[in-house]
């Protein structure tokens, strides 16, 4: 690794590991946090949920778990530039979407209103438990037994009731404290990653057409730049050299003005960092093209009919089988149904929302038809479900 900034993370500074363990030989301690997320069951599980697109929509769509891969990439080029550590920005990155219910935000909004009188369903705080309580993996400890940093990079954002029960990780969110530049960066790597890969599967699907995108700022000006250095260029090889310009964009303004940030305001240790306002952040005419390209996205492709339509019967399907479990909690699994039988209906509601949360698409549409038979018209003609 490059020689680290004097701000970054690094295992002499961090709170370490909630369990004491010896430490591991020839790698580091954010490198065994990267292996064992790669090698945690809900990290292979993400190859079947959905990022907009139901995973078998089609092969070349983004998947969660494609997305978290291009998410590790663009942070660990970032952390590389501005000299922050590059094995924990690794491990966020990978782990950023751990949490996250079958069938993308619909999902997601769908089993937060399900969990509404149980204290609700919020996918960062889901990501932390899977990786603090869920994963049964290591004999001596429940989870993954992460570094302090790695899961305070997951944990990004959290409401106030819930920062209360998560002690010295929950700290930051009510004294209004920011978390390490690492985290910073994957929250931003984390909406360039999808803002730009849901323009390529908008395209490829047809939801979107490229005409439309010249409306975009961002867009229209890397398409010239493309157009310019090879006429005569169209079809797949345009969209992705007016794409990759967009990337190299948001990259380099936000590693320039992140940099200005930090000598601005006089960064020197780790201390300054959580002490500071936002460093991690893109030039002001930056934030305003992508807040464009989200709202083109926003209206044009998460609302479009044909995902809308999808989304409503991805949430008949988690509402469904969340009413099916709660009626009847013998429907569960052996290990689900014992936590879901030991406690009070919180307890239950909780054990159900984890055990949905962890499903793939397919497996809760399969359990939706076990439960509820094959005539339950989710498979509509459009193809989406
Ligand atoms: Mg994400």
């Amino acid at each position: 690794m490059e020689k680290l900034a004097p701000y970054a993370v690094t295992e002499s500074v961090s709170r370490g590991r909630c369990h004491t363990e010896p430490p591991p030989r020839e790698r580091g301690e954010f490198q065994r946090d990267r292996d064992r997320i790669i090698h945690s069951t809900a990290f292979r599980r993400l190859e079947y949920k959905t990022q907009v697109f139901i995973n078998h929509e089609g092969d070349l769509f983004r998947t969660r778990l494609t997305h978290s891969l291009e998410v590790a990439q663009l942070s660990r080029s970032i952390a590389r530039a501005l000299g922050l550590n590059e094995e924990l920005i690794e491990a966020v990155a990978l782990a950023h979407d751990l949490g996250h219910t079958p069938f993308g935000h619909a999902g997601q909004d769908e089993l937060n209103i399900c969990m509404e009188a149980f204290g609700g369903f919020e996918h960062n705080l889901q990501s932390l438990r899977i990786v603090d309580t869920l994963e049964e993996r290591y004999a001596a400890f429940d989870g993954l037994n992460l570094m302090f940093d790695t899961r305070e990079g997951i944990l990004k954002h959290c409401s106030p009731a819930n920062a209360h029960t998560l002690g010295e990780l929950g700290r930051r969110f009510i004294e209004k404290t920011r978390p390490s530049l690492e985290a910073q960066i994957v929250n931003l790597t984390d909406e360039m990653a999808y803002s730009n890969h849901d323009v390529d599967d908008g395209l490829r699907s047809g939801l979107l057409r490229l005409e439309q995108l010249d409306a975009v700022a961002i867009f229209a000006q890397c398409r010239r730049e493309a157009e310019a250095r090879w006429p005569g260029l169209a079809g797949r090889r345009l969209v992705h050299e007016t794409i990759r310009r967009m990337i190299d964009a948001l990259a380099l303004d936000l590693i320039t003005q992140t940099r200005a940030n930090i000598a601005q305001k006089g960064v020197e240790t780790l201390d300054d960092v959580y002490a500071a306002q936002t460093l991690a952040e893109y030039s002001g005419e930056m934030r305003q093209k992508l807040r464009e390209l989200k709202t083109f996205l926003f209206d044009n492709l998460y609302r479009h009919e044909r995902v809308l339509s999808m989304s409503d019967k991805a949430r008949r399907v988690i509402a469904d089988l969340f009413a099916a479990y709660m009626a009847d909690p013998g429907l569960l699994p052996p290990q689900h149904r014992a936590r879901a039988q030991s406690g009070s209906d919180s307890d239950k509601a909780r054990a159900i929302a984890d055990y949905i949360a962890g499903m793939t698409d397919r497996y809760a549409m399969k359990e939706h038809r076990r439960l509820h038979g094959e005539a339950d018209g989710l498979r509509g003609d459009n193809g989406l479900l």
